[in-house]
Formats: C-alpha cells, structure tokens, sequence
C-alpha cells in the first residue's frame, strides 16, 4: 500500500500518520518525490482496514500495490530514481559509461585502461578483483591486490569504481575501496549478501541472473530497497534461451519494459551476452536506443592475453569508435554521454 500525502503536510502530521501505520505493525517507507511525499508500508495485515486510513488527517489517497516488489514498482515512486555519485549520473538523460576490464590483472593494465575509458568520456571504471569463474581452475582474480590497484588507477584518472562483491564475508573490504559494489549474475539469489548490501550504504548494481525472470529480479532488488539501500541499478547481462547453449541472449526488450514496471535505473552490459567483441557492437547500440541508462563494456588492450573473459572484449581502439555511434544515438532519443 502507498499512502499520497496531502501538498502542504506538515512534518508532525508526517510523523503522526507514521505513528498509525507503525501500531498496526507495518514498516513504513517514506520517499520524498517533486510533487508529493508518499509513504509506503509493507505487511498488511487482516485486521487493518485501507478506508479508515483514508480519513486519516493529511492522507490524500491510499493505494495498493498489487505488484509483488512493492518499493520496487512504479507504483510505490513515479519518478525515475536517479543516482549520483561525483560525475557520474544513473537513471537521468545523462547516460552511465562504465568500462573496463572483466579482470583487473597488473597495474599495468588497469592504469592503461582507465586511460582508454576516461579519454572516452566514461566515469565508472569497471574491473573485478574476485572473479565468480564457471571453472575452478581459471584466474579467480587479484583479491585485495586488485582492489588496490583499481581505485589507485580510478582516482588518477578521476573515475568511480564499480567491483563484485561475491560473499557478505567481502562487503566491508570490498566497500573500502569501491563505490558501487556490483552483484554477480550468479549470486542475483544470494539473499544473505542482498541483506547485508542493503545496508552498506553505498549503490549497489544487480546483475540479473540468466535464468530470472524480470519478477525475480526486482524482487532480488527489493531484497536490497527494504534493507534500506535506495540506490539500486539494474544491469540486463543476458539471459539462457534454447539456442547456441555457448552464449546467452540479450534480453533487449527487458529495457523498455522495466520501465514500466520499475522507477530503477536499467545498465546495459552487451559483453557478457555477446561472448564474441563483433556483437558487442549493435547490441550495446540497440541498447542506448532502447532507452538504457548507461552500457558497461569489457574493455582489453590485448584481448588474446586476457586471464578472462578476452573473447568478448573490445579493444580501445574498437570501443572508441563504439562509444562515438553511442553518442550519435543518444543526442537522437534526447540524451547524452
Ligand atoms: C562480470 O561482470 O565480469 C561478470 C562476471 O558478469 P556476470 O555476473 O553477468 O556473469
Ligand atoms: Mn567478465
């Protein structure tokens, strides 16, 4: 249940109406939109009746949630939820570039990299420092190692850092270096770490696991908004479909409709879906022009040497080019890099 609050309501009115909601036991959320403060509360129960609360003083509708992800919908926040961190914009016509490598490997690398992705205009220097890999016996990342190096190379070049978090275990090592923490396509379910990063304090990037459904994945994300973190991002990474069991399927439309069911931000990450860096190409431009708030792209200066995820990365002469046609189609739809 939302609950719209009349224009002018007082702070005491707020807290009075707060009150009433609280004594039936439920958990009040309140968001402070432009045109009106909407409290949600989660976990109606039997015995409380929606009519009376609409007689509550300062109360100017009541409506129900029929989504399962309450402060996850449309509904609950009309507005798009837009996340700022430093330069970077999620979620508004600025759109998000974030790149960089799958791994971060040496110093090296990552310093050259970040080079290659602040001369792009990118703000967000991706690189992960624990790696979830399919096999035990590939590269499984630089740990702390690497997440040094990362944000030695971010802050040189004036860049946020985004990272993966795999285990609750990590969040307080990972959060001391990384401002986003991102969440693995395979631990989207990882209810444990999804609890604890709702309190972590920082943005948090939700991977959508292969298999989800877009209802399983905002409920994955509503795991982290009812833990308190607000400022959630979405990243479409492909999904498992009957064909080519090699690769994975960008779910191109999955953008425009979790526009309509969610006032989160959506990332596109063509790399993961393509496999091979050619197809990255169309699909991270089909994914500006259906409206995603940012692409993160797999970036390598010697893709042949890379410890993962080479195949499908693009070389920074490739992803410069790649990044002018982004920007193209972006000033078409009203946005910009
Ligand atoms: C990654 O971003 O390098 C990664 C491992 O992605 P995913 O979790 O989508 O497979
Ligand atoms: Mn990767």
């Amino acid at each position: 249940m939302i609950v719209i609050l009349e224009k002018n309501i007082t702070e005491e009115q707020i807290e009075n109406i707060s009150s009433y909601m609280k004594d039936f036991g439920l958990e009040v959320h309140r968001m402070d939109g432009k045109e009106r403060i909407v409290l949600g509360a989660i976990g109606i129960q039997p015995n409380f009746d929606i009519r009376k609360m609409k007689s509550v003083p300062g109360v100017a509708d009541v409506i129900k949630i029929l989504d399962p992800f309450k402060l996850a919908s449309r509904t609950f926040k009309q507005e798009d939820t837009v996340i700022k961190i430093n330069r970077t914009e999620i979620g508004s016509t600025n759109l998000a570039l974030i790149a960089g490598p799958c791994s971060i490997e040496n110093d090296e690398q990552i310093f050259k990299l970040a080079e290659v992705v602040a001369d792009s205009g990118g703000t967000v220097l991706r690189g992960g420092a624990f790696k979830p890999r399919t096999s035990p016996y590939s590269f499984q990342g630089l740990g702390e190692e690497g997440l040094k190096l990362i944000r030695q190379a971010a802050d040189h070049f004036k860049l946020n850092v985004i990272t993966e978090v795999m285990q609750t275990e990590q969040v307080d090592l990972v959060g001391k270096y990384t401002d986003i923490f991102q969440i693995g396509a395979r631990n989207m379910q990882n209810y444990p770490l999804l609890k604890e990063l709702g309190k972590a304090g920082k943005p948090v990037m939700l991977k959508r696991h292969w298999s989800a459904t877009l209802e399983e994945w905002l409920m994955s994300a509503e795991y982290l908004l009812s833990h308190g973190n607000k400022d959630v991002i979405l990243c479409e990474r492909g999904i498992r479909s009957f064909d080519n069991p090699n690769r994975f399927i960008f779910d191109l439309s999955s953008i425009p409709v979790l526009k309509g069911m969610t006032h989160l931000p959506v990332i596109a990450d063509p790399s993961h879906a393509a496999l091979y860096s050619e197809h990255v190409l169309p699909m991270a431009r089909a994914a500006i022009a259906a409206g995603a708030a940012g692409v993160m792209i797999e970036i390598h200066d010697q893709p042949e040497k890379a410890l993962s995820d080479g195949p499908q990365a693009l070389t920074p002469k490739v992803y410069i080019n790649l990044i002018e046609d982004l920007k193209k189609i972006a000033e078409v739809i009203g946005k910009k890099f």
